[in-house]
């Protein structure tokens, strides 16, 4: 069989992978896909923008994909599954109505009130209705959000009240574009954050492994927001209990009320979690997609063929399916060019990816092009080393001596991805 896999970062790379290894697949294409991609064997590139939805579909006709796997948010909003469905080619992922869950912030706040699933408060504006005077009203800090899509930048957490209303009114003045034409206003969480991600379809859903990732761009979790600097699995926090609290008050609620609302969901479905103090598992955010960099460390892990999930998604027998796991921990690490989430250059030869190719662990390209027989930098989050171990300590160091083998001019990497889950083992080593 077939597959196109769309989308060219590290998330796409891991799923080409895996779905190269499937006893069912003889051939895979990744549209645009990246340097890494390009090496993978039974995989080739296909030069097809990511949204170029037309040439997409046009590609898998012509070639006769049986299974398209969508890695990006942008093609599942712009309604790419309606599309292949309406021309009778397969495509994992959300109808376009289901993907608002990630498109529209405002959408996902009504949802999830309506459903009584556990949220932070919020109030959601327009220019024309926008009131300053409940920011003033409201405790600090606030989180403002852009309702739309924003890759990952479209979230300020704000320590005073004129700094929520600066925020809140550059957006609606057109900051991050029609994204931004709506604003939600949202309660500040504390807690600890956990990525939980489940295949779901044909009204049955599987769990994958729990991860956790970093999201910002320095040591100890400081500096500005990023797409991810790193991720993990399993994550230690997330207990048998919590595992069935989250299934119980978030995910089978949500996939019950999508159905309930006209809008059943096939595909990955993320669940972006601020675990509480007292175990409430609110929702942050909803995913119409695997995340990045938790795809890399999770289908390290996942033994079972990622064709058979998917496929029993889309044929309704996901409830017939168990997915087994590599026992191991897998962590990886993201390397991105310096002066990454805002300016940074690319075109910068990498080095050592021979050396690291001989280690264990696996490098998945992200932001990487191919110039001759060199390889170079070629967005902002280049290269994400994943390692395995007994614990997360011991994937972290098979993860870090993949990234010690490895240079370019300004590369920039966290030194402590996964510090909160070996804590976690060492303490509870200790007791
Ligand atoms: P989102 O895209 O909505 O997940 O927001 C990006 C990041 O902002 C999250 O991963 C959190 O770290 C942070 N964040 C978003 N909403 C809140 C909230 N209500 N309280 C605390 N932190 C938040």
């Amino acid at each position: 069989m077939k597959v196109l896999i769309v989308g060219g970062g590290g998330r796409e790379h891991a799923l080409a992978w895996k779905c190269a290894q499937s006893r069912r697949v003889d051939h895979v294409f990744v549209a645009p896909g990246n340097a890494g991609t390009a090496l993978e064997p039974n995989t080739s590139n296909v030069p097809i923008a990511a949204d170029d939805l037309n040439a997409l579909l046009e590609f898998a006709l012509r070639e006769k994909v049986d299974l398209t796997v969508v890695g990006p948010e942008g093609p599942l909003v712009a309604g790419i599954v309606d599309r292949f469905a309406a021309a009778g080619c397969a495509c994992f992922g959300p109808s376009r109505a289901a993907a608002r869950l990630e498109g529209s912030k405002a959408f996902t706040k009504d949802f999830l009130q309506r459903h009584r699933i556990p949220t932070a408060g919020y109030a959601a504006f327009t220019a024309e209705n926008f009131d300053p005077s409940f920011i003033r009203a409201q405790r600090l800090p606030l989180v403002v959000k852009a309702d739309g899509l924003a890759a990952g930048k479209g979230v300020v957490i704000c320590e005073s009240h004129e700094s929520a209303i600066g925020a809140a009114s550059g957006m609606l003045g057109g900051s991050f574009g029609a994204a931004g034409n709506t604003v939600v206003i949202e309660e500040f969480l504390h807690g600890e954050e956990v990525s939980f991600i489940v295949v779901a379809g044909g009204g049955h859903v599987l769990p994958l492994a729990t991860s956790q990732d970093h999201k910002r761009r320095d040591d100890g979790d400081r500096g500005p927001n990023t797409g991810g600097m790193g991720a993990y699995s399993p994550a230690p926090l997330v207990t048998p209990e919590l595992h069935a609290r989250i299934m119980r008050e978030v995910i089978e609620p949500t996939l019950h009320g999508l159905r309930r609302d006209g809008t059943p969901y096939t595909g990955f479905l993320y669940a972006g979690l601020m675990i509480a103090g007292d175990g409430t598992p609110h929702v942050l955010e909803y995913n119409c997609r695997f995340g990045d960099p938790e795809t890399q460390p999770i289908l390290m892990r996942l033994q079972s063929d990622l064709i058979d999930l998917c496929g029993a998604a889309l044929g309704g027998s996901l409830d017939r399916c168990e997915a087994t796991w590599d026992s191991r921990a897998a962590l990886g690490v993201i390397m991105a060019a310096g002066g990454y989430p805002e300016g940074y250059r690319t075109g910068d030869a990498i080095t050592g990816l021979d050396a690291a190719a001989r280690l264990p662990g696996k490098i998945f390209h992200a932001g990487t092009r191919a110039s001759g027989s060199q390889i170079l930098t070629a967005g902002g989050r280049v290269l994400c080393a994943v390692g395995r171990g007994a614990s997360v300590a011991a994937a972290q160091h098979e993860a870090y001596e993949l990234v010690h083998a490895i240079h370019w001019h300004s590369v920039h990497y966290r030194r402590d991805i996964g510090y909160r889950a070996i804590a976690r083992e060492r303490a509870a080593r200790r007791s």
